[in-house]
């Protein structure tokens, strides 16, 4: 049995494509297992043209196309998918002219950035658009996994938090909050908090938020559009049929923390001035973790102990590529 502790995307995902691999799997999660950590994100944006020279890496657009599978297998609308199309807004005469060379993206002059966005914009250098992005329903994609692995025979302890793993004989055990359990493989996925079963000294944490907002005073000529992207600029935008998102990282220090609501706020209505006259109904704030390079990593701590960790603001872009990277390491360990 491989036990998996964290029910984050990176656990979710491991769960799911290790039970389909025919591993046998139990997941321990010390919430519910489909809300928890930073993973509980309302909806998660499906972006490979990050960073300011917005250049996707071979393993981001990699971890796109495996993300595109993966849903389709589950059934995208199940899965929460929302094949809207990312819009990235230049914010220099400099960037767009750079950006307007990338490949697989559609330039839009800033004239036309309104029309597709369905929205009034400020935004005067343009923009691209990536038509194979878009967003995710989280919770929807978590309970998909979960459901798909249960389905294969994998089984779920929620409300369960492991305190400790020691190597055993051929195995592991696991200190949990309902006794000892036994694994041949524990496989840690808890995210920005700390394991010591795991140390990870070089992983830094950083702090996001996103505010929601109340759809319904957009009006119809809004609501009619027929495709509404995702909008990146210096926070990203997300629309739901019912919500506005907007969300951004800050560096996590208190008085940033403090003001991060405000900052974001400003930073969604100098884009889009209409958001000024809307109030947020409500907000979440989570901490991921990076590693030095920013890349998700999987990593064998010790003999029958790994971590999937670092997953930083790409988790849900590369949780699956590193599930099946696991899937492919464990075979080799079990042999
Ligand atoms: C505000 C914000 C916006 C984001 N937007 C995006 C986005 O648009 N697109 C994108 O791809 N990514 C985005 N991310 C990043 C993404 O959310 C993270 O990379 C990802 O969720 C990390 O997943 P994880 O499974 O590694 O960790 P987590 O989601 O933190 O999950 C860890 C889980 O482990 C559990 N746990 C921890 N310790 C124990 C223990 N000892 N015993 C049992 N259970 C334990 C926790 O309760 C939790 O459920 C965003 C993050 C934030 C904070």
């Amino acid at each position: 049995m491989i036990a998996i502790v964290g029910g984050g995307i990176a656990g979710a995902s491991a769960l799911h494509v290790l039970a389909r691999a025919g591993f046998e799997v139990e997941l321990y999660d010390d919430g519910d297992a489909v809300s928890g950590g930073a993973s509980g994100v309302p909806v998660a944006l499906l972006n490979p043209y990050r960073g300011k020279r917005a250049l996707p890496s071979a393993e981001d657009l990699a971890g796109h196309e495996r993300f595109l599978a993966e849903v389709a297998e589950l059934g995208s609308e199940r899965a929460g998918w929302h094949a809207v199309g990312v819009l990235r807004l230049a914010d220099s005469a400099e960037r767009a002219a750079a950006w307007r060379e990338l490949p697989l993206v559609r330039w839009i002059a800033s004239e036309e950035l309104s029309a597709v966005a369905a929205l009034e914009l400020r935004a005067s250098h343009g923009g691209f658009l990536f038509e194979r992005g878009g967003f995710v329903d989280t919770r929807a994609l978590r309970e998909a996994l979960i459901a798909a692995a249960r389905s294969r025979g994998a089984v779920i302890h929620a409300g369960v938090r492991v305190h400790s793993i020691e190597p055993e004989n051929d195995g592991v055990r696991l200190h949990t909050t309902m006794g000892d359990r036994r694994a041949r493989i524990a496989v840690s996925c808890t995210g920005a908090v700390s394991a010591p079963w795991a140390p990870r000294d070089d992983l830094r944490a950083v702090a996001g938020e996103v505010l929601c907002y109340a759809r319904a005073p957009l009006g119809p000529a809004h609501i009619a559009a027929v495709r509404e992207p995702v909008l990146v600029a210096r926070c990203l935008m997300i629309r739901t049929p019912q919500e506005i998102h907007v969300g951004g990282a800050h560096g996590g220090d208190r008085a940033e923390a403090q003001d991060a609501a405000a900052l974001l706020h400003a930073a969604g209505s100098a884009l889009w001035p209409a958001l000024a006259t809307l109030a947020p109904t409500s907000s979440f704030r989570a901490t991921r973790a990076a590693t030095p390079s920013n890349q998700p990593r999987v990593r064998r701590v010790a003999e029958r102990l790994w971590s999937v960790e670092g997953l930083a603001g790409r988790g849900y872009l590369r949780a699956f590529d590193l599930a099946a990277q696991l899937a492919m390491e464990l075979r080799r360990e079990l042999g």
